[in-house]
């Protein structure tokens, strides 16, 4: 039986002491044993978030990370920064990484293997434009993202992953993909990781649906059968993320 999981991606929102107040605010909203709980406010505020969520069911995550252990990679951050402060989750792979920062199948893949070797959860985020969609190609797209997003992940490694899947154009635009559109392509991953590992593996692999997720719609979508959870992005950073976690 899958736990869900429900986390929220801040992007480039709060500030130190803006974090630690939303934290304290959505704590007691929060407070559930039905799904993990994770946010993912930026590098800065990852210390104090850490330290704010202590004695509560939030987990805490960073939205990037560099697939080296050190060096001269400026302005990044190495996996056991992370770990050493206690940060337990990683989103890799967010379409606005992969947008504006460059980040492709090959890097995300890199990022899953050091996260792994870390102790870190990876997020594996996936999910195709509007344009794809129209050619009807989503499928296959964001089966070739999990593909080498996994490749050479081992089935115990594999099962630690968390697939978030976000078609782009339902990212930050109030639009969602219906409840059906989102399943149809969560159970076509569920069948390639079934493909790739065996059934076992596959069953394990929590998928969860990003893109407007809000309190209106998170019932239905999670409901799906292979929605496993959400990531949530704008509203996660106000009390509605409350509603989205409780969502029964
Ligand atoms: C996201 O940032 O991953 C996301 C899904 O954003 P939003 O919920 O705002 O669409």
């Amino acid at each position: 039986m899958r736990k869900m999981i429900i986390a929220g991606n801040w992007k480039m929102n709060k500030t130190v002491d803006e974090a630690i107040n939303l934290i304290n605010e959505l704590k007691p909203l929060v407070a559930t044993d039905a799904a993990e709980v994770v946010f993912c406010p930026p590098t800065i505020a990852l210390m104090a978030a850490v330290e704010a969520a202590k004695g509560s069911n939030i987990s805490i995550g960073a939205q990037n990370m560099y697939y080296e252990e050190s060096g001269a990679y400026t302005g990044e951050t190495a996996p056991n920064m992370l770990t050493s402060i206690g940060v337990k989750y990683v989103i890799i792979g967010h379409s606005e990484r992969r947008e504006y920062f460059g980040e492709t199948n090959d890097t995300v893949n890199k990022k899953v293997h050091k996260a792994i070797e870390h102790g870190l959860i990876p997020i594996m985020c996936c999910g195709e434009t509007l344009e794809q969609r129209k050619q009807d190609i989503t499928i296959d797209f964001v089966n070739q993202q999990i593909k080498v997003g996994l490749l050479d992940v081992s089935k115990e490694d594999a099962k630690k992953v968390v697939v978030a899947y976000e078609p782009i154009w339902a990212i930050g635009t109030g639009v969602t993909a219906s409840s059906e559109q989102a399943e149809e392509v969560c159970a076509a991953i569920r069948a390639t990781l079934t493909e790739v590992y065996d059934t076992d593996t596959a069953e394990a692999i929590r998928i969860q649906y990003g893109g407007s997720v809000g309190a209106g719609n998170a019932a239905e979508l999670f409901a799906m059968p292979n929605i496993d959870g959400g990531l949530v992005g704008g509203a996660s950073l106000k009390a509605d993320f409350g509603k989205v976690v409780n969502y029964k």
